[in-house]
This record gives structure tokens, sequence and C-alpha cells, in this order.
């Protein structure tokens, strides 16, 4: 080791020198001892790594007091909540990366009362005795649906996990070929079947399957026939699939139970908004099938849930299994579920107030107005070399419901002098508030179905930010 490194590593700061001179900026009062002691660690660690990688680029030991700088940095960046708020401008609705569906304003409120305080979570107020949680909700999803009991769990995987375990454990659950799908998160029914200890009884094919198929699997170790509604793909072409209520008369006539996995959770007839047909809860449920799970986050616009609803008699051993208690909601979720489904009561303000539903059946007019009203906004905040330009598009319902429609949009189109498009897409997906948008060739679109009016002035101000720095960065090149 050559001479100026090794007198470089015995000068890198002690810790306890480092501690005095935080203590000396106030950084205690942030942070406490140890984790201050940590980060301190680190930041000479990696002073020590940068010696020993390349001393050429260090002629001497940085200030004691820019060291503890770097530490305090650390620290504050620890301070920072990395679950944030982002703009979604990709158009995708449902996007499962990005939380899927924003609550609605009753719903943040409900989850504000029940999570600062004590509640009546599993307490009978009337009988003053212990309750049950899903009590809260009970009323409501039956009211709604149509189903005679209903009962939440964590998410629709796990309702999935717990029906099936509660039915079909040992047993053979008949699916057909074509239904075997992956939810995402590579999350896949069959996988879920196994864990569950139920038989997977694979019908038919990929494309085509009859209700014979179905019928020449009944055999005295069946335990379940179980409908997956294929919700993130679909097959096109030549095919056939047999319908929930002819498996309903199979179940009926064999004495077996039929499940429908819905997934989506459509509560409300999409149809009528122009959208394409996704079965209904209630329709689903008039049906006759004996059970059937949904998820609180899709189309239904509220919290991660699993939603179970069937008949009485399964409901209750549904209830009993000892993996309910392993699933269970927590009493957030079932605050913010109460919230999101007492808007259902009277369904056009389900859709003017969930946030979900709104975007997708926001009419294109409306849209294209509000792209042009941020088109005025980004224009008026005077970034030169910004142009932006409307132009007709498509967004998506996404996570996994109606996988082939296609809404039409307006989108605001942006191109940065000095800046790709893949380096702004990057550069609003690290503000402070990120926004994250889509690329097609030289320019980055906003998709203002998924962004509200109230978040313009957020891409307009990440905007700013990132001309700023391109501005200083280009000033710094030009000085060195
Ligand atoms: C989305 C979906 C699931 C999984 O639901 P989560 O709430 O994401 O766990 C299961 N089955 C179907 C058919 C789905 O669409």
């Amino acid at each position: 080791m050559d001479e100026r490194k090794k007198d470089l590593l015995k000068h890198l700061p002690k810790i306890d020198e480092l501690l005095l001179a935080l203590e000396k900026k106030g950084a205690f009062s942030q942070n406490g001892r140890d984790y201050l002691v940590a980060a301190s660690r680190a930041v000479v660690e990696e002073l020590r790594e940068a010696i020993l990688a390349s001393p050429g680029n260090m002629t001497e030991m940085p200030r004691l007091d820019d060291v503890a700088g770097k530490v305090e940095e650390r620290l504050t960046a620890m301070h920072r909540f990395r679950l944030r708020k982002v703009v979604n401008a990709t158009g995708v609705v449902l996007h499962t990366n990005l939380g899927r569906s924003p609550l609605c304003g009753d719903a943040l409120e409900r989850l504000m009362e029940v999570a600062g305080s004590y509640s009546n979570l599993e307490y009978d107020l009337e009988k003053g005795e212990r309750g049950l949680r899903y009590s809260h909700v009970r009323e409501l999803l039956c009211l709604l649906s149509g189903a005679e009991e209903a009962l939440v769990v964590n998410n629709n995987a796990a309702a999935v996990l717990l029906v099936l375990d509660t039915l079909a454990r040992g047993r053979e659950a008949i699916v057909s070929r074509g239904e075997l799908v992956e939810i995402g998160g590579e999350f896949r029914i069959p996988d879920i079947m196994e864990k569950s200890g139920a038989i997977l009884r694979e019908v038919g094919t990929t494309n085509r399957t009859r209700q014979g198929d179905y019928e020449r699997a009944v055999s005295e170790r069946t335990g379940l026939i179980m409908k997956v509604h294929t919700s993130n793909f679909r097959i096109v072409g030549f095919t056939e699939e047999v319908s929930l209520e002819a498996l309903v008369s199979l179940g009926k006539a064999y004495g077996i139970p039929v499940m429908d996995d819905l997934g989506s959770g459509c509560m409300i007839d999409l149809a009528s908004y122009g959208l394409g047909r996704e079965p209904t809860v209630r329709s689903v449920m008039n049906s006759g099938v004996d059970v059937a799970t949904i998820s609180g986050d899709k189309l239904l616009g509220g919290p991660q849930a699993g939603i179970i609803l069937g008949k009485k008699e399964i409901m209750a051993d549904v209830m009993r299994n000892p993996l309910n208690r392993a699933l269970r909601i927590d009493k957030l979720t079932l605050a913010a579920l109460e919230g999101t489904l007492v808007q259902y009561l009277n369904p056009q303000n389900a859709v003017r107030a969930i946030r979900t539903l709104h975007s997708l059946t926001e009419p294109l007019p409306v849209t294209a107005k509000r792209a042009k009203r941020l088109a005025a906004v980004l224009r008026r905040a005077g970034i030169e070399g910004l142009e932006i330009t409307l132009k007709k598009g498509f967004s998506a319902v996404g996570g996994g419901a109606l996988p082939m429609q296609e809404i039409e949009t307006m989108l605001v189109a942006m191109r940065y002098d000095g800046l790709s498009s893949v380096r702004l897409e990057e550069r609003l997906r690290c503000l402070d508030v990120p926004v994250i948008a889509r690329i097609d060739g030289g320019e980055v679109l906003l998709d203002v179905r998924t962004v509200d009016d109230g978040e313009f002035p957020l891409i307009r101000d990440g905007m700013k930010i990132i001309a700023g720095r391109s501005f200083e960065h280009a000033a710094t090149l030009l000085t060195s």
C-alpha cells in the first residue's frame, strides 16, 4: 500500500470525535445514540473504501464537520418515509404496483376514527359481550350482493385458500384448464389450491371446456366444483366455457358445492357506462352458487381485503375453520371497507365517490377537457424547452379486470429539450412526490384519467424542479 493511502487511512475520523461533532450540530435531538453510532460507522466505512479504491480522488481527509454532515444526511434520509403518495399518470386505473384502489373520503374518515381510538371491533354494544369483527360489514355485504352470509379476510387469495381448505381439503376440486390463472406477483390458482390441500382435478382444454367434462370428473372424491373468473386475460377465437348457472345445476344434481372465484368484485353494471360486461357480484349470487370470493381493492374500489359470500351452512364451516384466524382482517381495513360499502347503497353516489369507478366511467369529453387544463397548467409554468401536445390514446382497467377493455382517453405528451423521454420519465419518478408516466418513443405521456385535478400542480411543480436541476446541471457543465 502506498504511503499516501496509509496516511489517509490513519486520519479517518474516530467515531467518538464524530459523535461530539454531531452533538454540537444538535443531531441528538432527532436521533438516538445507537443510530448515530451506526450511521457514523457506515459513513467512515464508505470513506475507507473510497480511499482504498481510488486514493487519487482524495488528496486530504475531509473536515470532521463535513463527515458529520454526511452522517446527518444519512439519518435525515432515514426519517423520510419510503411508502409515499405518487401521482399515477399511467392511465392504468387498478395498478397493483401503485396500490390498486385509492380510498374514498368516507373510508378515510372511518379509518381515522377507528384507528386513532378504541372501537367496538369485537364487542357487541347491545349485549355488552364479545362480538364478531365481521358483523360490522356483514349486513351491508348481504344486502348489496344478495348473499345469505358474508365474511371478510385479508385478501382474495386468502379467501380462496380458506374456502378450498374448508370444502376440499383431501378431496378433489374440479376446475377447467382454461381457468388455471396466475393472479400476479406469481401467485397461481393451482398453487393456492395445492397449499389448501385440495386435489386439483383439471378438466377440458385451455380453450374449450364443456359440461360433460365436468360431469365425467365427478366422483365420490369430489369436494368442490370451482369456477375462476379469468380476470386478467382472454382466450379468443375457438372457445367454450360452461356457464355458472350450468355448473350450479350440476352441483345441485350431485350434491357438490360450487364456488366462483370472481376476483374483480364489480357491484355495479359497468356496461351501462359503455364498458365491457363484467359479471356483477349480485348476478353471481343470483345464479345460485354456494360461495363466491372477491377482492376488496379491485373494481369494488376499497381497501385490500378478501370477501367471501355464500350460503349459511357452508359459511358457518368456513368461519369455524382455524385458518380463518390466521387470515383475519384487521380493524383498519374493516373501517375502510365499511366506509366504501355504504357508498353502494346509492350506486350513482358510488360512481361519484369511489375514485376507481369514477376514473373508469369518466366520459371522454370530460377527460379531454381535463387534459387540456393540465396542458395549460404546464404551459403556464413557462418552462423553456418544454413542448406540450395533446394526443388521443387509451387507458386500461388493470388489476385483473376487463383485460380487453380499452378506454379512450386524451393524453398530455411532453418533450423536453436536453432530456430524452427515458431520462424525463426517470426524473419524474424520482421526485419527492413521484409522477409515474408512460413513454412512447420520444415523448412522456401523462394520462389524466388516473390523475386528480388537485394533482395537476404537483406535476407542474415537479417539472419546474426537473427543469431547474437540468439548468443547474447545464450550468456546471459550462463552468467546469
Ligand atoms: C385478483 C384475483 C385474485 C387475488 O385477489 P387478491 O385480493 O389480489 O389476493 C384471485 N382470484 C381472481 C380471479 C382474481 O382476479
